[in-house]
């Protein structure tokens, strides 16, 4: 699979307040039915009493460089864009078997039982296209999520996508990077 061009997202977590403003406005836009999330802020916490502590990690589908659910579904549903990266998946092909959920170590892909397939952000590709900024960027208050070019994101000063509460990024090669709290680093 051959990529001309990778982007990915970009989370300032030192800046996320947990407000899940991301989260609400990803599944408005994708008309989420109660339960699904694409997008997910999630907390960890960790230490003792006096020295704990707590970061957020906002995330949804990293369009992987080396994408399981793209290598996985027998549907062909999932396509990895050539000119950005981008890893789509199109419901109309899914014929909800569900592999993807399974292969996913982010849990990115999530089934929807009322329409029998998954659904998986798709990095507001339409928008994209238009020349517009995906709905998590537009509504964090915080401007903690960007887009950027892979290779730009990842030089960032403290960029990061070996996190502890995540599975090792050798598994699929996510296309994000975070800034995060010493604690919250997998060095
Ligand atoms: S909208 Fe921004 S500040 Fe709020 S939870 Fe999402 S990333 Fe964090
Ligand atoms: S995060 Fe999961 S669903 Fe998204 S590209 Fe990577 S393997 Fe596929």
């Amino acid at each position: 699979m051959e990529v001309r061009r990778q982007i990915g997202f970009y989370v300032d977590s030192t800046k996320c307040i947990n407000c899940k403003t991301c989260e609400v406005a990803c599944k408005d836009f994708n008309d989420a039915p109660v339960g699904r999330r694409i997008r997910k802020v999630r907390t960890f916490e960790g230490g003792e009493f006096p020295k704990v502590f707590a970061y957020n990690i906002s995330m949804s589908c990293n369009h992987c460089e080396d994408p399981l659910c793209v290598k996985h579904c027998p549907a062909a549903a999932y396509t990895k864009r050539p000119g950005d990266g981008i890893v789509v998946h199109d419901p109309a092909r899914c014929i909800g078997c569900r592999y993807c959920t399974w292969v996913c170590p982010y849990g990115a892909p999530q089934f929807d039982a009322s329409e029998g397939r998954v659904r998986k952000c798709n990095l507001c590709v339409d928008e994209i296209d238009s020349g517009n900024s995906p709905v998590c960027v537009i509504s964090c208050p915080m401007r903690a999520i960007e887009i950027g070019e892979l290779a730009e994101i990842a030089t960032r000063p403290g960029a990061t996508i070996r996190i502890r509460a995540l599975p090792s990024p050798e598994l699929t090669r996510p296309s994000c990077r975070y800034k995060v709290r010493a604690e919250a680093a997998d060095d």
